[in-house]
């Protein structure tokens, strides 16, 4: 699977399948948190998240804020952290593994990068034999091809 920033998250996940697996009812707002998430380009921040979700409805921010939590904690999301930036929110279904990101310090974007070198490198990242690794994150700081006039 090769990834880039430009292409939407949604391929190939089902919603209503992948809350009912994580034991979540499956509600309207709830399936609008993963579409939106799923239509995304990029991960976004929870303000993105409301704000693209009160394009086609009403919805309160402690609401989202709580399923944002609450998907984040089951592992239907994953949180990405950047410098200095909100905590922004992607997919973590198997359709979307761990994976790099890059992040540009004059414009802020962040690309989602290709999973697969992190798939490589995951035995060695666990360190000594008998630990666990349950998350794994790489962020590269950088500044992006756009920003450098190249693209
Ligand atoms: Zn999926
Ligand atoms: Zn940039
Ligand atoms: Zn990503």
């Amino acid at each position: 699977m090769i990834y880039s920033y430009h292409r939407p998250m949604s391929d190939g996940c089902h919603y209503p399948g992948l809350l009912a697996r994580h034991g979540v009812r499956c509600t309207a707002i709830r399936l609008a948190v993963l579409e939106v998430l799923g239509g995304a380009e990029r991960a976004l921040c929870a303000d993105e998240i409301l704000h693209r979700i009160r394009r086609s409805r009403r919805v309160n921010r402690v609401t989202i804020y709580r399923i944002l939590e609450d998907f984040s904690r089951r592992g239907i999301l994953r949180k990405v952290l950047s410098e200095g930036r909100a905590l922004r929110f992607e997919l973590a279904c198997e359709h979307h593994p761990p994976h790099p990101h890059f992040e540009c310090r004059v414009c802020g974007d962040l690309q989602c990068l290709d999973p697969v070198p992190l798939e490589k490198v995951w035995v060695e990242l666990k360190g000594p034999v008998g630990n666990r690794a349950d998350r794994i994150e790489i962020r590269v700081e950088g500044v992006c091809r756009r920003c450098r006039g190249l693209a």
